[in-house]
């Protein structure tokens, strides 16, 4: 099967989830797949490598929380270590940590402060795209510690959301556009 039609297969929309007129991608069909999920990580990997296809990152950051199921294999296909960037109050160890806005209020994730080590080059892994804040403050999180951002790749990214042009500058890659 080509990677389109393992997208096609593999996310499906579920109507007013989490709320009302949301309609929600679900991507657990994919994961249990297993030639399929494999053939996603692959081609995640590809955003971390260089012209000629050799690894080109030192960490993987998985977004909490599908962010990790993406990201850890991803990070084990090229070589490079996992960092999770989790929401406020998960991680046990001294962090920094970054808040964005959501429709109604605000959320904070947080990365421990000596997950990278200076200059590291990474590349941040997640699910969906949607009005981009979740990765931009990543993004911050990652710059903060002092490490270098090699780009962003997700899943599926949603076009009538204002996610990339709020990630103008940025290296964002999707495996799906819709
Ligand atoms: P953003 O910050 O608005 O770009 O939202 C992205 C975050 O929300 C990601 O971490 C996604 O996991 C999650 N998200 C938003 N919409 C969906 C969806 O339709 N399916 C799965 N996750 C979603």
């Amino acid at each position: 099967r080509s990677l389109e039609q393992v997208l096609a297969d593999g996310i499906r929309d579920i109507p007013d989830y989490p709320q009302e007129g949301v309609v929600f991608k679900d991507i657990t069909p994919l994961l249990a797949d297993h030639t399929g999920f494999g053939q996603v990580v692959e081609a995640l990997a590809a955003f971390g490598t260089d012209d000629d296809g050799n690894p080109a990152v030192d960490k993987v950051v998985g977004i909490e929380a599908r962010g990790f199921i993406l990201a850890a294999p991803v990070a084990l296909a090229l070589g490079a270590g996992f960092v999770p960037v989790r929401k406020k109050g998960k991680l046990p160890s001294a962090t920094y940590e970054e808040s964005y806005a959501l429709e109604y209020g605000e959320a904070t994730i947080e990365v421990h402060q000596d997950a990278f080590a200076p200059g590291d080059r990474v590349l941040v892994i997640d699910d969906v795209l949607a009005t981009g804040g979740t990765v931009e403050a990543c993004l911050r999180l990652i710059r903060r510690c002092g490490a270098e951002v090699a780009g962003t790749a997700v899943l599926l990214e949603l076009s009538f959301l204002p996610g990339r042009k709020r990630l103008d500058g940025e290296q964002v890659g999707a495996l799906l556009t819709v």
